[in-house]
């Protein structure tokens, strides 16, 4: 076939064995520390074949070429380490908590120096990329929903020198694909959507760039971060079903943000598909679909927050997203979390469940909850 697939298509289809009389339809996961000698292969830590599934997937969604890791954190690291001793990031100020600690953790010791801003403020951003090795970009943020300019931030990013990266994991390789809108680097915590059910803890990065790859690919195997085969198999079978889930989470969302916005207990409601949003016009520019994740505030009232979080009895308290199952939590709930982001605000991670069985459940946590 010639003609380009749609992510929909490539979700189902790549990433199998070759067709050939007997061939399997999917690849198996391998479990073996080790390979016999005389091939490519060498050790189970540089490869195996359930992670190459996932990665020519993951590659062809995203257009470059992926890897796979331990996690989403792992991912992320081995891309900050590709920041020179002593070098520069600028990465947001609402970024997930756990890459901001992480950056944190290194200025702390000298390994590199940071500076947060607000990446929706393309115009902020660029005033501080000066001597920048690395920007970071996350969009839409977690869990403030901000949305930026990745075009524009990518342009201005290596005019200042700097690698582009952007965390995908709230907009999907099929909403978004950053390395098309000008990015180097894409970084996922396949945790979340990518697997989609809440049962595997896995990261991804993805690269255009050779030489950007092999340099990832030499911390892969040298800081050992690798994913077991049991998760990447996990994961691909997952990302199959992406496109069908999305469409109904995300639909699911776009509803409960109308109602909440409606609720006269709710004080904000920020998702990039509320017209009135203040990321919606560039999320409609560089997305094709708003996304499952949405966060609402109650007016400062922090411990109504945690009430109502407290008070679900479909929508389940805990941290994570992009399962099948809807989750909230109070984000602020954890130390780590960003200052920044309001005691009161709900982070809502839609599931796949019927849209009036979760309208129902949450508007029952909000009575409850005051
Ligand atoms: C969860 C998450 C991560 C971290 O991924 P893990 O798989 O939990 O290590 C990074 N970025 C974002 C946006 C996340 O939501």
């Amino acid at each position: 076939m010639t003609t380009e697939l749609d992510p929909s298509t490539i979700v189902v289809h790549a990433g199998r064995p070759e067709r050939v009389p007997n061939a399997p339809v999917n690849e198996s996961p391998v479990f073996s520390s080790t390979y016999v000698a005389g091939g490519d292969r060498g050790y189970g830590r540089f490869g195996n074949d359930a992670w190459t599934a996932l990665e020519e997937t993951l590659g062809q969604l995203e257009g470059g070429r992926a890897l796979t890791f331990a996690s989403g954190m792992a991912a992320a690291a081995a891309v900050i380490d590709l920041v020179p001793v002593g070098g520069r990031v600028v990465a947001p100020q609402h970024a997930y908590s756990g890459v901001v600690a992480l950056l944190e953790q290194y200025a702390e010791t000298g390994r590199l120096t940071v500076e947060h801003v607000d990446v929706a403020d393309t115009e902020a951003v660029k005033q501080v990329l000066n001597g920048a090795d690395m920007l970071w970009i996350e969009s839409p943020t977690n869990p403030a929903m901000e949305v930026a300019d990745i075009p524009a931030l990518a342009e201005a990013g290596h005019t200042a020198g700097a690698t582009v990266v952007v965390d995908n994991t709230f907009a999907t390789p099929l909403l978004q694909q950053p390395i098309r809108l000008g990015a180097d680097v894409v970084m996922h915590s396949a945790t979340k959507f990518i697997a989609g059910h809440s049962d595997v803890i896995l990261g991804a990065v993805i690269t255009a760039d050779d030489d950007l790859w092999s340099a990832i690919e030499l911390r892969r195997r040298s800081l050992g971060a690798i994913p077991g085969p049991m998760e990447a198999w996990l994961a691909l079978r997952g990302l199959r079903t992406l496109a069908l889930r999305l469409e109904r989470a995300q639909s699911n969302a776009a509803f409960l943000a109308e109602r909440l916005l409606e609720h006269p207990r709710v004080s904000r409601v920020r998702y990039p598909g509320l017209p009135d949003d203040p990321g919606h016009d560039l999320a409609a520019a560089q997305m094709s679909g708003f996304g499952a994740i949405l966060a609402f505030e109650l007016g400062g009232e922090a411990e109504a927050a945690q009430k109502v979080c407290e008070c679900t009895e479909l929508w389940v308290h805990a941290t994570s997203l992009g399962g099948v199952e809807s989750m909230l939590e109070r984000r602020r709930r954890w130390a780590i979390e960003v200052p920044t982001i309001p005691e009161d605000l709900i982070r809502l991670s839609v599931g796949i469940e019927h849209p009036a069985d979760l309208w129902a459940d949450l508007e029952q946590a909000l009575k409850n909850a005051f």
